[in-house]
């Protein structure tokens, strides 16, 4: 379609074109309606297809095929794209989907992000205007937040990147900017704490950094899945006087497994008292403020040092939108900055501009995550997105009374926020924990809802985790339902 013909017939010598814009740009046209037409088909339409599917090896196949030396038609491979990943994706767009803690998007910021691939602007500095946009964003939340005037902050790919760039800020408040070059020695002996229900991420963070993951407490949780403060305090104590060096607390806003929220004004207090940095890992979580219902399972969340969270989960942002919130701009610059002479600043210009993110965290080249945050932040404003979370909880809460009322479920712990855990036990509560395994992996199979497993002290969870501003009670309906009619095929005598 796309000829190497101009408009007007003219040929071009081959050998002299380097340009890959199109020739005939009202084909280009027609084709690219197409392609955003059949994508809003798809959303509308959401519901009537299955969470996920397996994908066929003739899909995968398509996908294993020589490097393409000449070209082809925008419209045939699109076609590949419509026919062999569209209908095979991992479902968290889909109402049904509560596994894992995934956010659903919108058409907003689907929108967002072809007119962030069309301006294709590069991050990292200068002065241009994209660079306001995530200058707007950082002000909105620090505003969220409760965060001072100094406060800076980063986007990034999500909050595992956001936890390992707030452990590198930490340790240069610590042991001062000289570590970025020195390293650590022998007597740096860093240590920093966390509960035992803390992120995977945030171990690989010490292991990424150097310090090493043995380096993190992993300190005991309360009945509702909260670091013990007692016990956090007492493991201070004991490192300091065996010469070590506490420098770093991390709460969660919102563990993983269950969506427990730490005491963080107990935190903020630990902080102050043993003079450590204090981050919070919000990735799931933290955007909970927006809601008036959730906002005061937050406390203290605007004392933290550091806040790491997830416009791509909760707030709905296409992926990957993670972000970094910092209580002073100046422990980023002083982590990260540096003067190459081919990033040299100019007094105006193009070269000019008087925040380049490059300075305040670890990218050079970085994406326009801001425009579709913007997008997202200014089409539905926080009220609604505040809504959706909260509605997310209520069905959580719902669910979990269900749960309670069914004798054939268990629920494996208390309901924070929008994570319920539980197990199928049968109608005398002696189905061995493994079935709930099969119970899963058939839901997925039969594509109508899709939670995801866990494990709570050894013991095999199902786990719905419920982020999806598309869920609904039938949903929920179809979760109980089904649970229950796998389980009880399971109950019956094998032959
Ligand atoms: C998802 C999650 C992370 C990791 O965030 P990514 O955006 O996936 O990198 C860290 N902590 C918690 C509590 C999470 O839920």
């Amino acid at each position: 379609m796309f000829s190497l013909q101009e408009a007007g017939g003219a040929a071009i010598d081959r050998h002299e074109r380097t340009s890959l814009d199109p020739d005939d740009w009202q084909a280009l046209r027609k084709q690219g309606h197409r392609m955003l037409d059949d994508m809003f088909d798809h959303l509308q339409t959401l519901a009537t297809k299955p969470v996920w599917q397996h994908a066929p090896s003739s899909a995968r196949a398509k996908f294993d095929v020589p490097l393409p030396i000449e070209g082809s038609d925008l419209a045939d491979v699109h076609a590949i794209f419509r026919d062999h990943i569209l209908p095979y994706g991992s479902g968290n767009i889909h109402p049904g989907f509560m596994g894992w803690v995934q956010g659903g998007g919108t058409v907003t910021g689907m929108l967002a992000e072809m007119l962030t691939g069309g301006l294709n602007a590069n991050l990292g500095g200068r002065d241009h205007m994209p660079i306001e946009v995530e200058r707007q964003i950082i002000r909105w939340t620090r505003e969220i937040f409760s965060f001072p005037e100094t406060a800076g902050g980063i986007f990034l790919t999500g909050a595992s990147q956001a936890n390992f760039v707030a452990v590198q800020i930490a340790r240069c408040r610590k042991l001062g900017r000289d570590v970025r070059a020195t390293g650590l020695t022998d007597e740096s002996r860093l240590v920093a704490y966390a509960s035992s229900e803390v992120h995977g991420c945030v171990p690989r963070a010490f292991e990424m950094s150097g310090i090493g993951s043995d380096q993190l407490r992993r300190i005991a949780v309360n009945e509702l899945g909260q670091i013990d403060i007692d016990a956090l305090e007492q493991a201070i104590l004991r490192d300091r006087q065996e010469g070590l060096v506490p420098f770093l607390v991390i709460g969660s806003a919102g563990t993983v497994n269950t969506g427990a929220v730490d005491d963080l004004t107990g935190l903020r207090h630990i902080a102050d008292s043993y003079d450590l940095h204090f981050h919070v890992d919000g990735a799931l979580g933290a955007l909970g403020v927006l809601s008036p219902d959730l906002a005061h399972l937050f406390a203290g969340i605007g004392s933290c040092d550091s806040l790491a969270f997830d416009f791509h989960k909760w707030g709905q942002v296409p992926y990957d939108a993670g972000f970094l919130l910092v209580r002073d701009s100046e422990w980023q610059r002083q982590t990260f900055a540096s003067d190459a002479a081919y990033l040299s600043r100019a007094a105006s210009g193009l070269a000019g501009g008087d925040w380049w993110p490059c300075d305040y965290g670890p990218d050079l080249s970085r994406g326009f995550r801001a425009l579709k945050t913007w997008f997202t932040l200014k089409t539905y404003g926080v009220k609604a997105l505040g809504d959706a979370m909260s509605a997310n909880c209520l069905l959580a809460r719902e669910l979990a009374r269900r749960i309670e009322r069914e004798p054939a479920l268990k629920l494996l712990a208390p309901v924070a926020l929008n994570i319920v855990c539980f197990a199928y036990v049968g109608a005398s509560g002696t189905m061995p924990a493994s079935v709930n395994s099969h119970i899963v992996e058939r839901l997925h199979a039969e594509g109508c809802v899709a939670p995801s497993l866990t494990h709570l002290d050894g013991q095999p969870a199902i786990r719905a985790a419920i982020v999806n501003h598309r869920t609904r009670q039938t949903d929920m309906d179809a979760l109980v339902r089904s649970v229950l009619t796998i389980g009880s095929q399971q109950d019956l005598p094998q032959c």
